[in-house]
């Protein structure tokens, strides 16, 4: 049997130091996972398990690139983020050993149309078309964990235009990334080329054509994204 056309071109991130990539199945994200960041956008960071929403997994944009300002929104907020790479998929996957199910990490923002998340959450309707859209996820190479291990704290932080906006540090984590995976894993069998944003630090804030975001995750590595002038 053939295709009727031929399939979509499959998204993948470089891996450091090597010729070979990371194909990417599908994009996690954690929703609220720094407790000052879950105050900023109004929540009790106290009374809550993670929760997950999605980005489709060509949404993936490479450091370096230039993106256009998406449409439909007058408020694209950057969410600087570590990213989890998993290598071995599984389910009910208990933390003791989650981290044996992680191939690396990476660098990402999770660009977010503000004003149609926010139209979203007054709503009751989903954040697919404020968090998912194209473009949404610009992510650094990715860093095998054979070489830089496992990290649970080190500085997280984005710029903007050479400015610091966000600044935190992984150990603010709500729910750590073994938590997160075997959390995650109890709704979803996890497969590899899964990728989990796992939240962000506060100072979320808007860019608009023209700026330049540097984001920077301590032993895991750097990566610049900018939004075309109109
Ligand atoms: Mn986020």
């Amino acid at each position: 049997m053939t295709h009727v056309f031929p399939p979509a071109a499959e998204p993948t991130l470089p891996v450091v130091g090597s010729e070979e990539t990371v194909p990417i199945h599908r994009i996690y994200c954690v929703g609220r996972n720094y407790a000052a960041h879950a105050r900023e956008m109004g929540s009790d960071p106290d009374r809550e398990p993670p929760f997950f929403f999605m980005k489709p997994a060509d949404a993936i944009v490479p450091s370096g690139a230039s993106i256009p300002y998406p449409p439909r929104t007058a408020n694209l907020h950057y969410e600087i983020e570590l990213v989890v790479v998993i290598g071995k998929g599984g389910r009910d996957i208990p933390a003791e050993s989650a981290l044996d199910h992680v191939y690396g990490y990476a660098v990402g923002i999770d660009l977010t149309r503000r004003d149609l998340q926010n139209e979203a959450k007054k709503t009751a309707r989903p954040w697919d078309m404020g968090k998912g859209f194209d473009q949404s996820a610009p992510c650094s190479a990715v860093q095998p964990a054979s070489k830089i291990g496992h990290p649970a704290d080190g500085a997280i932080w984005l710029k903007v235009n050479g400015e610091t906006k966000q600044s935190g540090d992984l150990a603010q984590q709500i729910w750590t990334v073994p938590e997160t995976i075997a959390y995650l894993s109890g709704f979803v069998t996890l497969a590899p080329g899964d990728l989990i944003l796992t939240g962000t630090p506060e100072g979320v804030g808007a860019v608009v054509p023209g700026d330049r975001m540097e984001g920077h995750v301590d032993g895991v590595g750097d990566l610049v994204v900018t939004i075309e002038k109109a």
